[in-house]
């Protein structure tokens, strides 16, 4: 078995078998023998205060779920423990491997391990082949039809760029690997496991309270019940219509984490709704948040220092407070601010590691321009820890149009944590749900309850300053000051044109 050569292919993200062509290339190709998949556990992830416990045990349940899925073809996920720049080249030796397969990755740390992989393999002659199927497009493709232009940095004008130059992406391929030419070799059976979550010694004792549970197959049972129980929704869907306090069945469809891992194929979802014709259109139709992603991905791909102010091009230098100011930050992480609609979003982003779009908005928007003025950057490191679904471009793109950093430019345009969540959910049904200590809490005061006497307050077991805290700030107060600290900061220089009269874009409310 081990004089026989291999074809390895490496899963990182793409985490599924359907509309896998990287995968397919390993499993077709005439030269080698054995096929073997490959996991590496990257000990830069297994981090709880980088990569919280909801992310780890989700992403573990979806090698899981691959291996599961790879048995039944007579195969298996051999996973590896270490830096794949040591591990992989032990692995490769071992089976004589002569072809490497992997899923085009974007982000920096990514590109940074693939060339130095991609120098090793060269080195020890292994052929390598790559196939770009995180998003509809590859993005080396816009980027060569780009030839000298500009980035596009509105979605508009990406849209119409993309569709007019490449026309429509790719069709998903119909059939996962074929069970046939699948031979892996029956070695190692004790070892490379997937482990669990309790084998990793970083994350003993956290305690996992997401609902969300890993893997392809519960992505592809997700958005076909989906596409199927919510067909009308479906069709009409309008992001800016959808409800961020609907719970516990979501106004959208919650297939981020997926998406992240790739447990879910973009061009796969993309035809699937299409072919129920929908009636709305980009960008606030169900396929236009797809391009949301796309967008963002494409963007961050080609922008240096993406993730920071520091050195990012597309970012405007806005003075936010310093760090000495941490208990701000604090309060708003640790769900503390005293407004009852911030601390409830907090709580479930904690617990469930997903919020709603215009949650995210609303805590977004809460800690850096609407109110506390702390740098989207510490929101940001928030959320990636925090968040199933956290994904490098999605995540810095948005906090940068949240914070008018970049992208959005009507900062005067301000989410109240008080009349916000109130047009969708006047009774508080959701704030009672995630902070139990306001359960009793009449609908009146529900969002401000240290407006509620003290005899309301006693009647409904709440004390504001004992058993609930007071508002870290006073909202209308603040947003005023802050909103005048944005134009100073844009007239002492932020490059970016404001345009007159404010414009609605599907992104925001
Ligand atoms: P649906 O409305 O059902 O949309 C389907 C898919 O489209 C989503 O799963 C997602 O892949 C994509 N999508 C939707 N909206 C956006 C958007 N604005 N930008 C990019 N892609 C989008 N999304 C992430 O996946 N990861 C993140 O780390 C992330 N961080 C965010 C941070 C902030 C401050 C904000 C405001 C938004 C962030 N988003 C992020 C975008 C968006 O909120 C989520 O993708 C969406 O809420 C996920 O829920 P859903 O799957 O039900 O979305």
């Amino acid at each position: 078995i081990l004089t026989m050569a291999s074809a390895v292919h490496w899963f990182r993200k793409g985490l599924r078998l359907h509309d896998n062509p990287a995968l397919l290339d390993a499993v077709q190709n005439p030269t080698t023998t054995y096929v073997l998949p490959v996991f590496c556990l990257d000990p830069i992830f297994l981090r709880p205060e980088t990569v919280g416990v909801n992310r780890m045990n989700f992403l573990l349940e979806c090698l899981q779920d691959l291996d599961q899925q790879l048995r039944k073809l007579h195969s298996r996920l051999f996973v590896l423990r270490g830096n794949p720049l040591e591990q992989l080249p032990v692995f490769f030796r071992k089976y004589h491997t002569r072809l490497l397969t992997f899923e085009f990755d974007t982000e920096p740390y990514a590109k940074q391990r693939d060339t130095q992989v991609r120098r090793l393999c060269a080195e020890l002659g292994i052929e390598v082949r790559t196939r770009a199927t995180h998003t509809l497009y590859d993005p080396e493709d816009i980027r060569r039809e780009l030839g000298d232009r500009p980035t596009p940095l509105t979605y508009k004008s990406f849209y119409a760029f993309v569709t007019e130059r490449l026309g429509q992406p790719m069709s998903a391929l119909d059939a996962p690997a074929p069970a046939s030419g699948f031979q892996t070799p029956d070695v190692d059976l004790d070892t490379y496991t997937v482990p669990s979550l309790s084998e990793l010694e970083a994350y003993q004792g956290l305690e996992v309270e997401t609902p969300f549970r890993g893997g392809e197959t519960e992505a592809l049972r997700r958005m076909e019940n989906f596409l199927r129980e919510r067909a009308d929704e479906v069709r009409s869907f309008a992001k800016p219509a959808t409800s961020p306090t609907a719970w516990p069945v979501a106004s959208t469809t919650q297939l981020s984490p997926y998406f992240k891992f790739g447990c879910l194929s973009p061009r796969l979802f993309v035809e699937r709704v299409r072919s129920l014709r929908p009636l709305q259109q980009p960008p606030v139709s169900l396929i236009g948040q797809i391009w949301w992603r796309e967008f963002f991905t494409y963007v961050a791909y080609v922008t240096p220092h993406f993730h920071q102010m520091q050195g990012n091009p597309i970012c405007r230098q806005i003075p936010w407070r310093e760090a000495a100011d941490d208990a701000r930050y604090r309060a708003w992480e640790e769900a503390r601010t005293g407004y009852p609609w911030i601390d409830a979003c907090m709580v479930q982003l904690r617990q469930e590691g997903w919020l709603h779009h215009l949650a995210r908005h609303a805590v977004a928007c809460f800690l850096t321009r609407g109110d506390l003025w702390v740098s989207w950057e510490r929101g940001r490191e928030t959320f990636d820890r925090l968040l199933v679904d956290a994904d490098y471009s999605l995540n810095n793109a948005n906090w940068l149009w949240l914070s008018s950093s970049a992208f959005f430019h009507q900062y005067y345009r301000v989410y109240s944590p008080i009349s916000f969540p109130q047009k969708y959910d006047p009774n508080g049904e959701y704030v009672r749900h995630f902070l139990p200590v306001l359960k009793e809490m009449p609908s009146k005061y529900i969002y401000t309850p240290w407006l509620a006497p003290v005899v309301v307050q006693k009647k409904a077991k709440c004390i504001i300053g004992e058993d609930y805290p007071h508002p870290i700030v006073d909202h209308a107060v603040v947003m005023r000051e802050n909103m005048r600290r944005m134009r100073e900061a844009l007239d002492a220089g932020a490059p970016q044109r404001v345009p007159k009269r404010p414009r609605r874009d599907a992104n925001e409310a």
